[in-house]
């Protein structure tokens, strides 16, 4: 099984970095590859150029076991959709299952992604949960949960969705970047590497 986790990382931090990890103690893989999204079709814009970016993403995820991280999104010259990355994927590896991460936010708004049913067809889907209520899901979101929820993904080589409750702690990025700016404390958010290099290139008006 080749597993994705796809973002802006606009910084990757550690709701991410521990969420990774969570998926790789639960599912049968020994990496997961983390994809920057270098031109996310549903942000207008990003707070960190993609090198910038890019930097952050690989320097945390080199000192850590089983983080890959991946800019193959960074060197196409269009949008990044899923749908595109993933049968990159299927035709470079036709016999391996593929499971895409995201977190329970994104999950709700699925049908807004490009060609969305099109990723069931080519991978399972493992929905990162908060601790507490899960966002609420229209009519469509919550059939498409009924019909393809299951308990493990062993086997499952496409189309099935684990929720995997209380993986996603309350930081965000959005909250990084806002603090940044105004001045307060972002240590305890994110990886030493990650606020070294923030600080030293003064990034998000810090
Ligand atoms: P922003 O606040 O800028 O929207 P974000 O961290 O939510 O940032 P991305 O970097 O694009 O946005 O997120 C990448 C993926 O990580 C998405 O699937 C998102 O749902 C998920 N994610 C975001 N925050 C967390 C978290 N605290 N724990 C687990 N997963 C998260």
């Amino acid at each position: 099984m080749i597993c994705l986790f796809g973002g802006t990382f606009d910084p990757v931090h550690l709701g991410h970095l521990h969420a990774a990890e969570r998926v790789l103690e639960n599912l049968p893989v020994a990496e997961i590859r983390l994809l920057l999204s270098a031109r996310p079709s549903h942000k207008a814009s990003t707070g960190a150029s993609v090198q910038d970016r890019w930097a952050m993403l690989s320097a945390a995820c080199a000192e850590r076991p089983g983080l890959v991280a991946d800019n193959r999104e960074a060197r196409r010259n269009k949008p990044s959709y899923t749908v595109d990355t993933l049968l990159e994927f299927r035709a470079e590896h036709p016999k391996e299952a593929l499971t895409w991460v995201i977190g329970s936010d994104a999950y709700a708004l699925l049908p807004s992604w490009y060609r969305w049913e099109a990723v069931l067809e080519l991978a399972n889907l493992v929905v990162l949960a908060r601790p507490g209520p899960f966002p609420t899901l229209d009519p469509t979101m919550s059939a498409v949960t009924a019909q393809h929820r299951v308990a493990d993904l062993r086997g499952c080589h496409k189309g099935g969705i684990l929720l995997l409750e209380d993986a996603m702690e309350e930081v965000s990025a959005a909250e990084i970047r806002e603090r940044i700016a105004a001045g307060a404390t972002v240590s305890h958010l994110l990886p030493a590497v990650v606020a070294n290099y923030i600080s030293t290139h003064h990034l998000y008006g810090g």
